[in-house]
């Protein structure tokens, strides 16, 4: 089958297994020229088929050594239609790891549910015997509860009062004003029980509860603060409500691992593009303004070298535990929230039109990465020939 990109705003429907792997491939090649003695040995990964999940495996595994698990919710391919991003992603990460002589399971599932947890406890059991390292990194729109069965829905929305601001439209490279209405206090709850620190809590309890953790093992989970221009809709908005409360579950985790010298770490880590902040209301916008000031000044980072940073310098490496913020967590934004920078995105962000965008910002690098996380792109592929799905 020929497979091409076919995209709608923030989602895309198809993707390209030769690319996905060739994307793969890149962040292995980047993971081993940094490679780190004191990593985790056996790491689970929550949320690992795509973005900082997908780029902390590969940093763990090939920077690392380490053997991992990788659980994550993708579609498979049907007769004609080709799977997700992420399940060829899987698929190519499990053959790369192999192929090194390391240990690779994937689970594909849904995270939240009871079931899944059994499978990954079962697999602990039978091959790895105890985990080290647990990195949460889901992003989803919904979650059934386990316990009820209710779905929960997470939103985009301010609280308390409506937002106006700039957004794009990237399949038109227009910039408009949208207006979102807050949301209701139900929202802001379902978006706290779908993001927020739930679910991390019951996966951690449930691996403790059957003595699958190793003795000082280490979990981390992803949050986001971001520039003011963004606050209303993230930090001070639904997701930022969820993001607190990642911080509550920190805690509650900390206190569970507390026998075994466990530690539980949230990591802030800087605006990249992905399939999650894609769907997010202003921040498409502030990034490609934002990938054009830090790529003029050279300090430029996608997932993988975030990732790699934060695996081999301040969570196991010479950094580790130092140089926290004054509420405890590693910060990998700060050349993001660099004065310089935020300075010059600030200058840029009142002045941005549908009639500079191009002048004033990256947004042709935002789309070129956009598409390339559906393996859309490189220059090692010949899209034209016929690929199986
Ligand atoms: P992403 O969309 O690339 O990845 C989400 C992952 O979650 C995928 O592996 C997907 O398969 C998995 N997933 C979703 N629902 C699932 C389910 N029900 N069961 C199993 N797996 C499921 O997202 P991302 O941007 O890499 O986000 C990961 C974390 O990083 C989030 O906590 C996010 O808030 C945080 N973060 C993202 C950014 C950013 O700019 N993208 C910045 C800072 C922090």
């Amino acid at each position: 089958m020929i497979i091409q990109p076919k995209t709608r705003g923030f989602i895309s429907l198809t993707a390209h297994p030769k690319g996905c792997e060739g994307n793969v491939k890149e962040q292995i090649a980047f993971a081993e020229k940094h490679k780190f003695s004191s990593a985790p040995k056996n790491v689970l990964v929550i949320g690992a088929s795509t973005g900082y999940g997908l780029a902390s495996r590969i940093a763990l595994a090939f920077g690392g050594g380490a053997n991992t698990i990788g659980v994550f919710f993708e579609r498979p391919s049907e007769k004609d239609k080709p799977a997700s991003a992420g399940w060829y992603n899987s698929v190519a990460f499990k053959k790369f790891a192999e192929q090194s002589d390391l240990s690779a399971e994937n689970i594909n599932g849904d995270a939240f549910s009871s079931d899944v947890k059994e499978q990954v406890i079962d697999l602990i059991r039978q091959k790895y015997g105890k985990i080290d390292c647990v990195v949460y990194s889901l992003a989803s729109p919904k979650r059934t509860d386990p316990f009820t069965g209710e779905v929960f829905k997470s939103v985009l929305k301010p609280i308390g009062e409506p937002f106006t601001g700039k957004t794009v439209n990237v399949d038109k490279d227009e910039v408009y004003e949208i207006t979102i209405e807050p949301a209701t206090a139900e929202e802001v709850q379902a978006t706290e029980k779908v993001m927020g620190g739930e679910d991390w809590e019951l996966w951690m309890q449930a691996l403790h509860g059957e003595k699958l953790l190793a003795n000082g093992v280490k979990t981390i989970a992803y949050s986001y603060i971001g520039p003011e221009i963004t606050w209303p809709i993230y930090a001070n908005g639904t997701i930022g409500a969820a993001k607190d409360d990642l911080m509550r579950a920190r805690e509650a985790i900390k206190f569970l691992l507390g026998d075994i010298g466990g530690q539980a770490i949230i990591s802030v880590n800087k605006a990249v593009v992905t399939q999650a902040s894609a769907a997010i209301p202003v921040v498409p916008l502030y990034i490609s303004i934002l990938f054009k000031v830090m790529k003029e000044k050279r300090i430029h980072e996608g997932c993988i070298e975030q990732m790699v940073k934060l695996f081999s310098d301040r969570l196991y490496g010479p950094s580790a535990g130092k140089s926290l913020d004054e509420q405890g967590r590693i910060r990998l934004d700060e050349f993001e929230l660099h004065q310089d920078i935020q300075d010059a995105v600030a200058k840029v962000w009142p002045k941005i039109s549908t009639e500079n965008l191009k002048e004033l910002s990256d947004i042709d690098g935002y789309k070129q990465e956009f598409l390339k996380l559906f393996g859309f792109g490189l220059s090692s592929v010949d899209y034209s020939k016929d690929v199986e799905v």
